[in-house]
């Protein structure tokens, strides 16, 4: 079956119960990539969500965890094959995660070897404070057609932004983001063919609470109001762009 809608960024797994979560996405028919923080959450994700349509599961070390979790990388390697995707991925230069940063940048370099090995891994980065770092180890360690990267509310410029089209990369934009000038001004940067969704639910609130997985629509709906278009169009281009990714990989 179709999905209705993709919600490339999510954390299922620090929602209350899981499984509600994984059943409501497949209710909803959100293509969902729910993403894990260290790689010891993987298992029980992938068993949850082993019956799902719309759910898929990504392998992931945090790097706001990797000072603590960085030996988690030996586990890492080990289920890498049982997924296609990674994530939550990347650097962190915030100040308060900058102290591991050279830890970071081996971790994410590493997984980053990883996956050029494997050479089919769909990869959903985070990049705060260190876009041009993160740019930087994507060039060096996963060349164009060893794996895809989707930038994952990207806050660079617009350079960079640029440099992560020429590398191949796709960006998944959230509700947040889209609210402020300059996640907007990045939105226009983008050309629509290299654009998903996601709500990067819980950490993403509206009036308070945190956004349910798979509620896409206000982003869509930001989406079509700086792209000048019908929302119902960038919903289906991002379905489409997200179907295009997976088989030209
Ligand atoms: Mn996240």
């Amino acid at each position: 079956m179709q999905p209705e809608f993709v919600d490339f960024h999510c954390h299922l797994d620090l929602y209350p119960d899981l499984e509600t979560a994984i059943a409501k996405c497949d209710a909803l028919r959100v293509a969902t990539l729910a993403v894990t923080t260290t790689p010891k959450a993987f298992a029980r994700n992938q068993q949850l969500a082993r019956q799902s349509e719309f759910v898929r599961v990504a392998l992931g070390l945090h790097p706001q965890l990797v000072a603590e979790r960085a030996m988690e990388l030996d586990l890492f390697s080990r289920l890498l094959p049982e997924t296609r995707y990674v994530g939550e991925v990347g650097l962190d230069a915030g100040p308060r995660h900058y102290r591991s940063f050279e830890t970071q940048k081996h971790v994410f370099r590493t997984i980053l070897t990883l996956c050029a090995q494997a050479g089919d891994k769909v990869l959903s980065v985070h990049s705060v404070r260190a876009a041009k770092h993160v740019l930087d180890l994507i060039e060096e360690c996963l060349p164009k057609g060893r794996g895809k990267v989707v930038l994952h509310w990207f806050t660079g410029s617009a350079a960079e932004v640029r440099r992560g089209l020429e590398l191949g990369c796709l960006f998944s934009v959230n509700e947040r983001m889209l609210s402020s000038p300059n996640g907007r001004k990045i939105l226009q940067e983008i050309p629509n063919t290299r654009l998903l969704t996601e709500t990067d639910g819980p950490f993403v609130e509206r009036s308070g609470n945190a956004i349910t997985p798979g509620d896409v629509l206000p982003t869509l709906e930001a989406i079509a109001k700086v792209k000048d278009l019908a929302v119902e169009a960038v919903q289906h281009q991002v379905i489409s762009n997200l179907s295009n990714m997976l088989r030209t990989l």
